[in-house]
């Protein structure tokens, strides 16, 4: 078999590319517990286009130390930045090229719709508000590939904002494809550590018993900012919200791994012509409350020179103010590969929760017990000193 079939789930992250370039459209990607992944019809010719497209079927290695400018800022519109991932400088270069027509249109994800079609929408849009509106990071998968079939039905250049993984794809894809490499003029990637499945967004749904959402944003209204959850009335109206550091950051939000991203070694994108981040070591670093920095890794000329026309525009502000270690203590883990662990995969929402419940019942009831075993384990490791 010659098809991307063969052990799939062991590299997969759902990019979608494979499905674009089949050309007898034997492949179809669809959310398989909880992610996106490839289902292959009797129609396959064994032509190994898939095989050959995947991003994953070969590790590529980037750092951050590759990048040849970096800085930090934000954007000098407060409710752009409020609203945004983290700084809301991607959505603001975003919009400045579709201004300054430095592109025709710009690729990049639409929110977490709950709808009969696909949980997510992608946006290939020259429409300036719509990108302030769909700003933010959405932590669930998107099988942005797609957006292959948008880019070669529409006239003009686009930039597109994706993952690593799916920007060497979209690498690979316009060596062998002219169109779409005379098309796609910038990669804008988001730094990832990993992409949760849907059950984590389930597990959000059944661990606070909220009603099944329209829409959900992942991201935005402050830094680190809120999940959030909205019901269809005439307008989007929010009834639920949770703060980032109760659904992404803690001990049982992390079973929602997929392996692809536990074997990755490109978090920043060895292929982007721009990478965004957090700027997490400004929020440790300052007392006060701050509305978000972007971490900007750069790697081609022309977009620099676009980010300093923004900065002179006074459309965002920018610094280079950061130490190494400080880039080293936010930004080295993410190349460390033992930052999950296998037993994180794919894990069944309802399994987590009856675990999550399981401890605290246990610390509820046996708190003194632990207490007391806790200061045993201590002792013993003191008198072993
Ligand atoms: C799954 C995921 C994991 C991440 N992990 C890290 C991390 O570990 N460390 C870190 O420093 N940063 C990480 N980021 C990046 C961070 O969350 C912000 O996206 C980045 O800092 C840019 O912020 P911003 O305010 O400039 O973006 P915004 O101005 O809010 O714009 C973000 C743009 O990205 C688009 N977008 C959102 N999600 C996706 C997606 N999945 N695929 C394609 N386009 C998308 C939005 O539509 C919007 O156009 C991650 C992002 C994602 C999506
Ligand atoms: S091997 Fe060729 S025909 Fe078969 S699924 Fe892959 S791309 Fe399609
Ligand atoms: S990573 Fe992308 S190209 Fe590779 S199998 Fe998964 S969906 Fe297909
Ligand atoms: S960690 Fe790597 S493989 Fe996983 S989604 Fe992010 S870029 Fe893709």
């Amino acid at each position: 078999m010659n098809n991307i079939l063969d052990n799939c789930n062991q590299f997969c992250s759902g990019c979608g590319l494979c499905e674009t370039v089949c050309p007898v459209k034997a492949i179809k990607v669809n959310v398989q517990e909880g992610a996106y992944r490839p289902a292959v019809n009797e129609s396959c010719i064994n032509c190994g286009k898939c095989r050959r497209i995947c991003p994953n079927l070969c590790v590529e290695k980037y750092s951050y130390e590759e990048f040849c400018y970096y800085y930090w800022g934000h954007s000098l519109n407060p409710e752009h930045r409020k609203m945004a991932a983290s700084g809301g400088i991607t959505s603001e270069l975003l919009a400045y090229m579709l201004n300054k027509g430095y592109v025709d249109y710009v690729v990049t994800a639409d929110m977490y719709y709950n709808d009969q079609n696909g949980r997510f929408n992608i946006l290939g849009s020259s429409e300036i508000d719509k990108i302030y509106e769909y700003s933010g990071s959405n932590y669930c998968p998107i099988n942005i590939g797609k957006a292959v079939d948008i880019i070669r039905e529409k006239e003009g250049i686009c930039a597109i904002v994706c993952l690593p993984c799916l920007a060497r794809g979209i690498k690979k894809l316009c060596r062998s494809d002219k169109e779409i490499e005379s098309k796609v003029k910038f990669i804008i990637t988001l730094l990832c550590n990993h992409v949760p499945t849907y059950n984590a967004t389930e597990y959000i749904k059944k661990k606070y018993k909220v009603s099944e959402p329209d829409m959900i944003k992942y991201r935005g209204n402050g830094w680190f900012g809120f999940l959030r959850m909205f019901k269809r009335k005439k307008i989007y109206v929010e009834y639920f919200s949770v703060p980032f550091s109760k659904y992404f950051a803690t001990a049982f939000s992390n079973y929602f791994w997929q392996r692809a991203c536990i074997q990755c070694e490109d978090h920043f994108g060895k292929y982007s012509d721009i990478a965004m981040g957090d700027a997490d070591f400004v929020k440790y670093r300052e007392q006060g409350e701050n509305d978000g920095e972007t971490m900007c890794f750069v790697n081609n000329q022309e977009m620099h020179k676009i980010l300093m026309e923004m900065c002179t525009e006074k459309i965002i502000e920018v610094s280079k103010d950061f130490t190494e270690r400080e880039l080293l203590e936010i930004y080295g883990s993410l190349c460390d590969s033992r930052r999950a662990s296998e037993k994180n995969l794919q894990q069944n929402y309802k399994k987590i929760l009856f675990k999550e419940k399981t401890y605290e019942f246990l610390i509820k009831t046996h708190f003194i017990w632990i207490l007391l075993l806790w200061r045993k384990i201590i002792n013993l490791k003191i008198r072993k000193v």
